[in-house]
């Protein structure tokens, strides 16, 4: 037994060493590589984490509902702790995302990695360099090529014009400039678009099929996010004419209901959930288990942090799919940097020419650094069971709170 004895909810703010222009977010130069932190520790000493990008303090107030939903309950019953996540955004935001540091307890108790907890075996996994800024061609071969320089054999471009015809020039230039000696992606960012700060085109199935037909002419290995994500008939009919292999559902976060459904429609031919939106390691290892039953890819979306990575790249290991797919490896220098990316983990996930080896600490497959999330984290929830009585008290007083506990104790000795 481990029971959940403390919880700990951090805001991260890891600072990039130049700005960096999301292709997702026109417009907006990113100084800090920011997100939550939910830190689980259990009554016999074990420490789950778990990681999601953070706009700014949008989850301030989401201690108060994890704290007494989650502290006394079995930390390593992953589908009753995927019903207290359920239970959470009955509330509002969904939280799908803490759900891995569950997975982390269960692996350290266990002394397993969390893709050997789901059948997988260590193994290589080859990635590709995602690319995360805007470029025009000349920009963008140099790039290109200082990526298979360093050994990389995959790439992901952006393409973000106005002018279809300009982002045409951008991928069949690289294409051309590369020959055959990389592989290329390119992104839309169309699934989940953003005109917060600047203004972002807006495709519609015209322009993806020009888009797509120009694209096989090129020789793409895949087109990711080319209309909105949960435009499932355009996405069928589009994925049904291109002859490039269209690709997304990272930001599905209906989860394993929408992604199954998706899947049996055909609407992608490669599957990209991420887990930390897509709701936790346990619905999307079935939406990679339903990829491959249908004869569709899985190969999932990594763009948040360190941890992000670490959680997918377990999930890429566990699928088997590390056999025929690349793993998307965030990394646009001079801005979106590994030392960044991964800033508060004690060992980064650092390439080696263009892959590496999964991890074979137990659990996620990291340690956190206390001394980097001590000066780039601010701590801004705290509970554990004193901390939960005196909070309980103060909200409902005394004979409620009794109630409530001798109810929840009595359904705890039931189960
Ligand atoms: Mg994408």
């Amino acid at each position: 037994m481990s029971k959940i004895a403390r919880i700990e909810l951090y805001h991260v703010a890891l600072p990039l060493p130049a700005p960096f222009y999301p292709s997702w977010i026109p417009g907006l130069p990113q100084t800090e590589n920011r997100f939550d932190l939910i830190k689980v520790t259990t009554d016999d000493g074990i420490t789950g984490y778990s990681a999601c990008t953070a706009m700014g303090r949008e989850r301030a107030g989401l201690g108060e509902v994890l704290g007494p939903y989650l502290l006394g309950e079995e930390a390593t019953d992953i589908d009753l702790i995927n019903q207290r996540v359920r239970e959470v955004g009955y509330v509002g935001q969904r939280q799908g995302w803490i759900e891995p540091a569950f997975w982390d307890i269960l692996g350290k108790k266990q002394g397993k990695p969390v893709y050997e907890l789901l059948g997988g075996k260590a193994c290589k996994v080859d990635l590709y360099a995602s690319t995360g800024e805007v470029k025009g061609p000349e920009e963008r071969i140099e790039e290109v090529q200082a990526r298979y320089e360093e050994g990389f054999r995959t790439v992901k471009l952006r393409v973000h014009d106005f002018d279809p015809d300009m982002d045409i020039r951008q991928v069949t230039e690289t294409a051309k400039a590369m020959g055959d000696k990389m592989a290329i992606g390119v992104d839309a960012n169309q699934g989940w678009r953003v005109t917060v700060v600047g203004a972002a085109p807006l495709w519609d199935m015209q322009r993806a099929k020009y888009f797509a037909d120009a694209c096989a002419d090129a020789g793409l290995a895949w087109i990711e996010e080319p209309l909105p994500m949960d435009a499932y008939d355009d996405l069928a009919e589009l994925t049904a004419y291109s002859k490039v292999p269209i690709s997304g559902g990272e930001l599905n976060s209906s989860g394993l209901p929408e992604l199954a459904m998706m899947i049996k429609r055909h609407c992608l031919d490669i599957f990209q959930p991420d887990a930390c939106f897509t709701g936790g390691i346990a619905q999307t290892f079935k939406v990679a288990q339903l990829c491959k039953e249908h004869g569709l890819l899985y190969s999932p979306h990594t763009w948040t942090n360190g941890i992000g990575f670490a959680i997918n790249l377990q999930l890429m290991a566990a699928s088997g799919f590390a056999e025929k797919k690349a793993l998307e490896y965030p990394y646009a220098p001079p801005g979106w940097v590994i030392e960044a990316r991964d800033g508060i983990l004690e060992t980064p996930f650092t390439h080696q020419s263009g892959s590496l080896q999964t991890p074979t600490l137990p659990g996620l497959g990291f340690n956190i650094n206390e001394k980097a999330l001590k000066k780039y984290g601010r701590r801004f929830f705290v509970m554990d069971k004193k901390r939960l009585v005196w909070y309980s008290i103060k909200n409902r007083g005394i004979k409620v709170s009794l109630e409530v506990d001798k109810a929840r104790k009595k359904r705890m000795d039931q189960s």
